[in-house]
């Protein structure tokens, strides 16, 4: 699936089963906090802090899930083709971070 497809069966979903999108402002509430969740998990698996029983019921690609869900939602209904700005991120990125890593690359602790 292309972004392109994602974002357009996300919209589908909105509009045939979910009743239309939330505000902005409410789904920016909840990527925070769907990020939260996010965060919840790695920290309890990949950091140092111990899970309670169920804390880690909600998995890792759950979590990424939901966080792209919202983010999606965000980028339809503000008009944001997401190809578009992915690739001008990289691009950004690419312009600007090259020769920033390039010790690293070298580094065999980067793999
Ligand atoms: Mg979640």
């Amino acid at each position: 699936m292309t972004l392109r497809e994602l974002q357009k069966e996300v919209d589908r979903w909105i509009h045939e089963v979910g009743g239309g999108y939330f505000s902005e402002l409410t789904n920016m509430v909840l990527l925070t906090e769907e990020t939260g969740e996010l965060a919840r998990v790695i920290a309890r698996k990949y950091g140092d802090q111990i899970a309670k029983p169920g804390d880690l019921d909600k998995a890792l690609p759950e979590e990424l899930a939901d966080v792209l869900w919202v983010l999606v939602c965000l980028a339809n209904q503000t008009g944001t083709d997401l190809t578009e700005a992915i690739a001008a991120a990289i691009k950004k990125k690419t312009d600007r971070d090259t020769d920033r890593f390039a010790a690293r690359r070298q580094s065999p602790a980067a793999e």
